[in-house]
């Protein structure tokens, strides 16, 4: 289960989805630390046999073989690297498996944005004070956000997933459920050793081809990972410097505003339109506050922040906290596509100085649907002719959009959140 959430959640970095805030399952998904190597998930199982698997293993090889010589791999570096490679039967069953439950983003921050993990960020930022300071002086970006996406990919390097990343990416390009996008990060995977950068022994981990401290996926890897400590190799497994670095570089590419912040917590007016909440909907932030939404009380607004775009994000519905998000919160999205993650990596990155605490409070009474219950709640709201889209218990654009129509059908606070009292209403066909 921890595995598949985390397939979920790196899934939807891997396709990098344009849609903000798409809080699919994955949204709640656990940090990094919970994919402890050797998982009782990933760990004895059997092979899923597959009745329309067309080929054997032996002859998907020599056929993406062909593939990879032809996209510029020597034949030696591809020999190696799959040298005894057999496929991995825990991959397949993570790949297959889908999340039933997903955790409420206040109890996900909580873990996130846990004490000892505050403490070792605050270490860390001590310790390597140097390289960050010349990291944040090359790319723009603030020390405090690197660490925190390291805490929150790895902790801290301590979880990088422990699978040949060759083993993983062979078996989902041979029988995965997304085969032409696995072997696009197979070969990206060959370039690397190809560079030599790192060898197929070292080249380790999630089941999923996420890799190193930062976790980067092979594409991500040649687009953005450095060698920062200057040994002539860009290694985000054994070198923390590089590895900040190169989630800075990513950052950095994804639109990081240096000194910006992230965004603000914010009050919202008896009557406010809650479907303003959306991704797509950005205006300036003086434009929010002339709408009444009002900053919390003793709180003021930076100097240059009146003018900057942002969107109102509110993470648990209209019952729980809101906020205003900038461009910063927007970059970490393209590096995780969950916005609990990207508020996990904010308000870490806030609580290492202190700071980073949410002043409204969650409606813990209102648990996230199931995966069934989400499903359910699509069917029902195309059947009653709101159309939510596939019913694929992802709760997208298409779904929100259903559920503000079927919300201001019933007079209710237009907030696009799936919630058991919709659904309960929509079972009743009321
Ligand atoms: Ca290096």
């Amino acid at each position: 289960m921890l595995v598949s959430r985390i397939c979920r959640r790196r899934s939807s970095r891997l396709v990098a989805a344009s849609s903000l805030f798409l809080l699919a399952a994955c949204s709640q998904a656990p940090t990094a630390a919970d994919a402890l190597p050797g998982s009782p998930a990933a760990a004895a199982t059997e092979v899923i046999p597959q009745a329309d698997q067309p080929q054997s293993f032996e002859q998907w090889q020599a056929a993406f073989r062909a593939q990879a010589l032809q996209a510029g791999i020597r034949g030696e570096v591809i020999d190696s690297a799959f040298n005894g490679v057999s496929p991995d039967p825990s991959v397949i069953q993570a790949d297959r498996s889908q999340p039933e439950f997903t955790r409420p983003v206040w109890e996900y921050l909580d873990s996130a944005i846990s004490p000892v993990r505050v403490r070792k960020g605050q270490a860390l930022l001590g310790q390597y004070a140097d390289a960050l300071q010349r990291i944040e002086q090359r790319y723009g970006v603030d020390r405090q956000a690197l660490v925190a996406v390291w805490g929150m990919e790895s902790s801290f390097g301590q979880f990088q997933g422990d699978k040949s990343v060759i083993r993983s990416l062979a078996t989902l390009g041979y029988e995965g459920r997304r085969p032409a996008f696995a072997q696009e990060q197979l070969i990206a995977a060959l370039q690397i050793l190809q560079n030599g950068d790192i060898d197929p022994e070292h080249m380790l981990g999630s089941w999923a081809g996420a890799m190193g401290q930062t976790q980067f996926i092979p594409t991500t890897y040649n687009a953005h990972a450095v060698d920062f400590d200057g040994d002539g190799r860009r290694d985000i497994w054994n070198s923390a410097v590089d590895a900040l670095a190169s989630t800075a570089q990513y950052l950095q590419a994804s639109g990081w505003q240096h000194g910006q912040p992230w965004g603000l917590e914010v009050q919202l007016p008896q009557g406010f339109d809650y479907a303003q909440a959306d991704g797509s909907l950005r205006k300036p932030v003086s434009e929010w506050l002339a709408q009444g939404v009002k900053l919390p009380p003793g709180t003021v607004l930076q100097p240059g922040l009146a003018q900057l775009q942002a969107n109102l994000l509110l993470p648990a519905g209209y019952r729980g906290p809101a906020f205003l998000v900038l461009d910063n919160f927007r970059a970490i999205l393209k590096y995780n596509n969950s916005s609990s993650y990207a508020l996990g990596v904010s308000l870490l990155s806030q609580r290492f100085a202190s700071g980073g605490y949410v002043l409204g409070s969650w409606p813990k009474d209102d648990l996230p649907l199931s995966r069934t219950e989400r499903i359910e709640l699509q069917t029902l709201l195309s059947a009653a002719q709101y159309d939510a889209g596939t019913a694929d218990g992802i709760i997208g654009a298409n779904t929100r959009k259903a559920i503000r129509s079927a919300q201001q059908a019933r007079g209710w606070p237009a907030d696009g959140y799936p919630t058991h009292k919709l659904l309960d209403s929509l079972r009743q066909g009321q």
